[in-house]
This record gives structure tokens, sequence and C-alpha cells, in this order.
């Protein structure tokens, strides 16, 4: 890919609807923010933290993840990652961005109270927009493995979070053996409270994960990439129109997709299941969105008028009101339109 493609890629208006606050750390911050609250992380420099940061697989990402959110205490941190993560995604182009935070990782390990947390990334959202127009919203997740009683504390916490940017309760973590339908009650009892569902799903474990959090009709999947293998899924999945968030790199890096077969995001695409591309966990794979769209052109041959169309797509699956939907995808028209590229939506 040479470097006008790769400009005009910055230049897409896009949102981001599947990346995790506590993931999109940059490395100094991280560093910054455990010496200035006295937590030893077990390492001191960037090129210490990159060592450390060889993914042997989900778990062992997950322990070290757990690991990485000891370093954020007070208030201002939390305000800090969120102000953070707008300044950087808004010069990646995203214009707005559904941001997954674990409240209940710091809440739990550290007891810092939600109301603390959610007022201070709610702040850093407010002056990311004030600096560069973006918007985020947050999704309040779940970590499948915990008990039924951690679920109904974060379901809770999205209802009362809603005049903070709360928009969902996500769900992550160990899809082995803990399905959602293991926590169908708290779901359930949020979504009673207008509170969408956005479970990351699908992304370690066979299709019938996918299937399993179906039954509660979610918003959107966080990967769902084993989607891929099912046909009668993909029809469904196309036919509901239920959109999957899909972070490419991320399962490279983690070997949920071996790096000798091929992505399945063309093929969902191009079988009709609306997908969106996104980050994950940006500065942990090294990655940007700039880089996964330009992952997307050169290794899945997806061209600018289809990447467009999935930025597109991004529009109208985010939890956006339908009048700021539509707005945001005229802005979004008619600054593509300008740039003299007709998005394609859809693979069929
Ligand atoms: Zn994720």
């Amino acid at each position: 890919m040479d470097k006008r493609d790769r400009d005009l890629i910055r230049a897409l208006p896009k949102v981001e609807l599947h990346v995790h606050l506590e993931g999109s750390i940059q490395p100094t911050t991280l560093l910054k923010l455990a010496k200035r609250n006295g937590v030893d992380l077990g390492f001191h420099t960037e090129a210490q933290m990159r060592l450390r940061y060889q993914f042997r697989d989900i778990d062992h990402f997950m322990r070290l993840y757990e690991e990485m959110t000891f370093a954020l205490r007070q208030p201002e941190d939390f305000r800090l990652i969120a102000y953070e993560y707008g300044i950087t995604a808004s010069a990646q182009g995203i214009r707005y961005a559904e941001v997954t935070f674990t409240a209940d990782t710091h809440f739990r390990l550290k007891g810092i109270p939600f109301d603390e947390m959610i007022d201070a990334v709610w702040q850093g959202a407010a002056a990311a927009a004030a600096d560069t127009g973006i918007r985020l919203r947050f999704v309040i997740d779940h970590i499948r493995g915990l008990a039924v009683e951690a679920c109904f504390r974060t379901a809770e916490w999205c209802i009362a979070g809603r005049d903070r940017g709360v928009v969902a309760l996500g769900m992550s973590g160990r899809e082995a053996g803990f399905p959602a339908s293991l926590y169908g009650e708290a779901i359930v009892w949020a979504q009673a409270h207008g509170v969408p569902f956005v479970p990351h799903a699908g992304e370690v474990t066979e299709s019938g994960d996918i299937w399993d959090v179906l039954q509660f009709k979610p918003a959107r999947i966080g990967h769902g990439i084993r989607a891929a293998g099912d046909t009668r899924l993909i029809t469904f999945l196309s036919e509901h129109g239920i959109t999957l968030d899909i972070c490419p790199s991320s399962n490279l890096l983690l070997g949920n997709v071996p790096r000798e077969e091929i992505h399945p995001i063309r093929q969902l695409w191009e079988a009709g299941v609306p997908v969106t591309i996104n980050t994950d966990d940006p500065p942990m794979f090294s990655t940007s969105l700039v880089d996964e769209y330009a992952l997307c052109a050169a290794q899945y041959s997806f061209s600018i008028e289809e990447l467009a169309g999935i930025s597109i797509q991004g529009v109208r699956s985010s939890l956006l009101n339908a009048d700021d939907r539509v707005a945001l995808e005229h802005t979004f028209r008619g600054e593509l339109a300008q740039m003299g590229i007709e998005a394609k939506v859809g693979g069929v």
C-alpha cells in the first residue's frame, strides 16, 4: 500500500465500536501512572513492556491485561486515559466511538466506586470532544467467569451511567464454560431498563457461543468470527442484519485466527453480514484504526469504496439515537463525496 492510499484511509470519516479503554492506554501513559501511583508493574521502560506483551494465547493476554490495570488508581487517571483515547482516535479520522470500560475490575480489585470512575471518564470524553469534536460513549462490560451478582452489579451501573455516556452492557472474558446465558437474568433485567446488550462472542470457541448470545437479541456482537464456519448462522446474521465488530490484528496476534488461515472478515462481508473494522486494544497489538483499514485493503482486497461502506455501516450499527445516526451518516456521505468516494455498503 502506498502512502497516498494510507492518507486516503486516514482521511476517511470513521467510527470505532470495539475498543477497550484500558487496552487503549499509551505505554508512556501507563508507565507514568504506575510511577505516580507507586505501582510496580514489573517493567519500567517501553522496551521491557513490549517484551512482556508477547502474548501466548488469550488467557495469557487476560492475565497481563488485569495486571496492567493496577496502574489506574485516581479519578484523574481515568479522565486522562479517556481523554487520550479521544485525541488519538480523532487523529485516525474517528468521529464517534463506543468504548468498552471494565469498571468491575477496578471496583473488585481496588474498591474504586463506579460513580467516581464514570464521572472521570465522562469528563475525559467531554475534554476530548471540546478539543477535537470526537464523541465518545461507553459500554460497561461484565467479565464472563465472574459470578451472576457481578453481572447484575454491572447492569445496574449501566442504568445509572446513562446520563454520563453509557450506552450498553458489554460482556467479555472467557467464552469456554461461561456462556452469556449463565448471566441471562441480569442481561434481560438490563434490557428491561432500556440498556442494549453488546457482547463479545464467538472469538475463541465455536459458533455455538454466538447462537447462545443471539437468544438475548444483542444490538451487535464483538468479534463473532467463529460464525465463518456455520452457514446457517451466516444466513441468520445476514438476514437479521446483526453486525459483527471485527478486530483483525487482535484475532491474528492472539491466535484466534491461525497465521496460516485467511481471516474470515471478507467472507462474512461478502455473505452479507454487516461488519465493522476495529482495533480492540490498539497499543497492545501495536495497531491503530488506520492500520486495521490498511490491513483489510492490503490482505483482504477491500477497496476504498468498500472501506467507506464499512465506515457507514459503523454509523448505522452504532447506539446513537436514530436522529443522530442519520445526521452522522449524512455528514460522512458529504465528506466522502468531497473526497470523490462513493461508499459501497454491504457485500451483496
Ligand atoms: Zn474486545
